[in-house]
């Protein structure tokens, strides 16, 4: 019993100190004590482990303030590892590796072109581009490898629920790219994939990078609508892992059917085909993909040009009166737009001041409004974050077999 426990107590302590490491980048042996409460000597010994593991090394003496000896600084290392995104989106299946620092080791992208209710067809390119990203890692072994959607993820083991935006109902996609890739497979029973929601993952790294308020709403647009409500540090699941589902809050009373099944849903007079119709763009989505055609989009706001103005105008109407909404739902410190909502996140936040004024007798104001910080990588960046902070949270597992 007792060497049990004290198992798990270096195994917390590891974590503890590989954690803080990820933190701040750099730090000698006494700050990590500090930081830690451990004691000097339990430090010195759990940094002789994870050095000897591959995952810690020393990077330079930094000359002590005042009296005392040099201080020697400690980084991650974990040359030996990699973890793997790859992301699934309206247009595009891209596997990104990265080192457990976060730095870019590759960056694979395939166009797989949009075909509607079609998962075996997209999956055959993300998994091509699987591959390839795994052929460039050399002898680093992958430690996580994350699949992100942009759709509701649920179940256990984890489907996607129903992807609107690909016309895909519930989908097993672990399975069917286990089904293309031996290596994903080998990845996928040795327990290593996770499956996310985009929204999800985008929304904790944007609620880092704004300095990790109570509440944040994050909205954003750029296949369909997406959301998410992240609560003390947390993004809320639901008892449907349908919390945040911003795009389908039905707006319009006796709307148009949504493809959920639901009338009048924000995405049916809001969602960037609809937009992009009214605005005379659908033909370049359909040549070149939603990004382009959304870049497009912004930049025809912004001139002016009056068939953009007016599909605008009506679209962020709805949009800025649903923000209303979640406003008294979530009473959020601050609301993230993400996609290309981020360019005109000045313009939905002037329209929300307009329509919530304040509640009377109540401190409510409306909430700032402010475009994402991370732009179309907020949802890469979210899973790689939580990929390094499941795997520093035991790095005794990351120890070269
Ligand atoms: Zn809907």
């Amino acid at each position: 019993m007792t060497s049990l426990a004290s198992a798990d107590i270096r195994r917390h302590n590891l974590a503890l100190v590989a954690t803080r490491l990820a933190e701040v980048g750099t730090a000698s042996r006494s700050d990590l004590a500090d930081a830690t409460g451990l004691a000097r000597g339990s430090v010195t010994a759990l940094v002789r482990q994870l050095e000897a593991d591959g995952l810690v090394r020393e990077t330079a003496l930094v000359a002590a303030e005042g009296k005392g000896r040099p201080r020697t600084m400690l980084e991650l290392s974990g040359d030996h590892l990699a973890i793997l995104t790859l992301l699934i989106d309206a247009d595009h299946a891209s596997a990104v590796a990265s080192t457990l620092g976060g730095e870019r080791l590759t960056r694979v992208e395939r166009r797989h072109g949009r075909p509607m209710g079609d998962p075996a067809r997209v999956l055959d390119i993300a998994a091509e581009a699987f591959d390839a990203a795994l052929g460039e890692l050399g002898d680093r072994e992958v430690a996580d490898a994350s699949v992100v959607v942009w759709a509701p993820v649920g179940g256990d083991p984890a489907v996607v629920l129903a992807d609107t935006d690909l016309g895909w109902g519930t989908v097993d996609l672990v399975a069917l790219l286990a089904d293309r890739s031996p290596r994903f497979a080998a990845l996928a029973s040795a327990g290593r994939v996770r499956l996310l929601a985009d929204t999800q993952v985008a929304a904790l790294a944007e609620h880092a990078a704004a300095g990790r308020p109570s509440e944040l709403v994050y909205l954003k647009s750029d296949s369909g609508i997406g959301g998410a409500v992240v609560v003390d540090g947390t993004p809320v699941d639901g008892s449907h892992h349908l919390a945040g589902a911003l795009g389908h809050l039905p707006v319009v009373p006796g709307g148009v059917r949504c493809e959920c099944g639901q009338h009048g849903c924000l995405v049916t007079v809001a969602g960037p085909d609809v937009l992009l119709e009214r605005a005379g763009l659908a033909e370049l989505a359909r040549d070149e993909g939603l990004t382009v055609a959304l870049d497009e989009f912004v930049r025809r706001i912004r001139a002016g040009e009056p068939a953009a103005v007016d599909a605008w105008d009506a679209g962020a109407a709805e949009l800025a009166r649903t923000l209303q909404i979640v406003t008294l739902t979530v009473d959020p410190a601050i609301i993230v737009v993400g996609g290309y909502l981020a360019a005109l996140a000045d313009d939905l936040g002037e329209r929300l001041a307009k329509i919530q004024p304040g509640l009377e007798g109540a401190f409510l104001t409306a909430p700032q409004v402010v475009g994402s910080r991370l732009g179309r990588d907020a949802a890469l960046l979210g899973a790689e974050q939580t990929a390094v902070a499941r795997l520093l949270a035991d790095p005794a597992a990351l120890s070269p077999a």
